[in-house]
Parts: structure tokens; sequence; C-alpha cells
């Protein structure tokens, strides 16, 4: 026989917050599987459009390669540049995901003076660009050497992309703490889209950044990179004036 057993008010209000608590983890739950599945689709899409390209030229040199030797030199070059993009994207995709099962973090204490000439020498073996160094204090930090270089790195690309000037990199602190600024004076961010520059896939104007621009992955790694080294982004922009980001370090120099 069913019996009504009346909870003393404590528990009610226990079972009361379990279940609010329930509620909100599935509803955590939903936004993380409805942000994964945007996340695979942006990928997919981004990845087709360099495979239709390479797709559509291997298919017209098979056609009439032979008979159209001319056809050759543009079609290779188109082929090479479109699988040269797939693999940066599937290089930061992946950065992306191993960040998703959380990244083994490998701190030491180095010098932020030698540790940004070194990015910047690696930075211009690729790309010949102009970056001076502007060092206010010599310091060292606690970090994760790999990962801020890789940090540096994005930053560097953005202000080569998005820029035809000289890039200034300044290392300094600011209310004790360590900072590092990569500074352009290129093209800017728009007021309204600087808020969204941080989350994956977002590109300010695909038309203004043309082939030059990436995917949209570099900010929002940088942030994740930033937040594995326990280190603050800031970045302020200008339309048409430039845009500077700051590395703030949660501490000032290490001695
Ligand atoms: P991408 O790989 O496309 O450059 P990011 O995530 O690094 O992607 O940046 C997102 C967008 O923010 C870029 O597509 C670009 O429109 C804008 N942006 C980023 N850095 C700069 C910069 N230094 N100057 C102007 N626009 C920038």
């Amino acid at each position: 026989q069913y019996k009504h057993i009346s909870l003393p008010k404590q528990s009610k209000d226990e079972l009361y917050q379990m279940g609010e608590t329930f509620n909100d983890m599935m509803e955590q739950l939903k936004i993380n599987y409805e942000k994964q599945e945007q996340f695979v689709s942006n990928a997919s899409h981004e990845l087709k459009t360099p495979l239709t390209v390479i797709e559509g030229y291997a298919s017209l040199l098979k056609r009439r390669g032979r008979d159209h030797p001319e056809l050759f030199d543009e079609s290779v070059e188109a082929i090479h540049s479109e699988a040269i993009r797939m693999k940066e994207l599937t290089q930061q995709l992946l950065l992306l995901a191993k960040h998703d099962e959380q990244w083994d973090v490998d701190l030491q204490i180095v010098s932020l003076t030698d540790l940004v000439e070194e990015s910047i020498r690696s930075f211009k073996a690729g790309y010949k660009r102009e970056v001076n160094v502007f060092v206010e204090q010599k310091m060292k930090v606690k970090t994760d050497p790999q990962k801020l270089k890789q940090l540096l790195y994005i930053l560097l690309d953005n202000a080569r992309k998005y820029s035809e000037d000289l890039i200034k990199v300044n290392i300094m602190t600011i209310k004790n703490r360590a900072v590092i600024e990569v500074v352009d004076r290129g093209i800017g961010i728009p007021v309204k889209e600087q808020s969204k520059v941080f989350d994956r896939f977002f590109r300010v104007d695909k038309v203004r950044t043309g082939k030059n621009g990436g995917f949209g992955l570099g900010l929002p790694l940088a942030k994740e990179l930033a937040d594995a080294i326990d280190a603050k982004i800031c970045l302020s922009s200008v339309e048409g004036e430039g845009t500077t980001v700051q590395i703030w370090f949660k501490k000032g120099p290490s001695h």
C-alpha cells in the first residue's frame, strides 16, 4: 500500500537544489553538444572549399592535360597552394582538438627577450617582414616557452597578414606585471567586431581579408594557449589605423 512520506523541509530544499543542478548540467551538455556540432560543420565546410578546387584542377589535368600542356603550371600551382591551406587548417584543428583534452604545460623560467627574439627569427625565416623589438626592461618569467612561442607566432602572423608596414614588438612591465605587445599599423578591426574575433571560425570580412586571410582559428587558439600558460590576451584596434595585441602575464618578472 502506498504511503505518503513527508520529507523534512531541509531534505526538500536539498532535493530541489539537486534538481536545479541537474538541469544546469543538462543545459551545459546541450550547449557543448551544439558547439561541437557547429565546430564540426564549420571545419568540414572549410576543408571542402580547398578540396573542391583541388578536385577541379586535378580532373581538368586528367581530361585535357596531355593535349594542353599550357594548363599544367596554373593547375599545379593551384593544387599546391590549396593543399598548403588544407595542411594549415588541419594543423590548427589538431591543436584545438588537443586542447579540448587538456594540454600538458611545461613551466620553465625563461628570458622574455631571448624567447621573443627567437620567435621573431623563426617568423622571419618564413616571411620577409620587418619586425622591431623594443625592450623596456629585460626580464625573466615562468612560462611554457613552446606555447608562448606558438602564441607569439599567431600574433605576428596576423600582423603580417593584415598590415603592410613594420611590425613592432614591445616587452615591458605594466602595474608590475610582465607584458608583451605586438603592434601593427594595418587595416584594424571595427569596434563592433572586436569581441567576436576570439570565436572559432570568425573572420571580420572574408572579402576584405581575401586570400591572405586564415580560417578564423588563430586568435581562438591564441586565447587557449594564453589560458594554458595563465596569461591574458587584450586586443585593441582602430579600423584603418592598426591593431595592438597584448599578452599579460599573471606575475611580474621572476628573478
Ligand atoms: P585568421 O586566421 O583568419 O587570421 P584569427 O582568429 O587570427 O583568424 O583572427 C580573426 C579575424 O580577426 C581575422 O580573420 C581578421 O579579420 C581579424 N584580425 C585578427 N588580427 C588582426 C590584425 N592584426 N589586424 C586586423 N585584423 C585582424
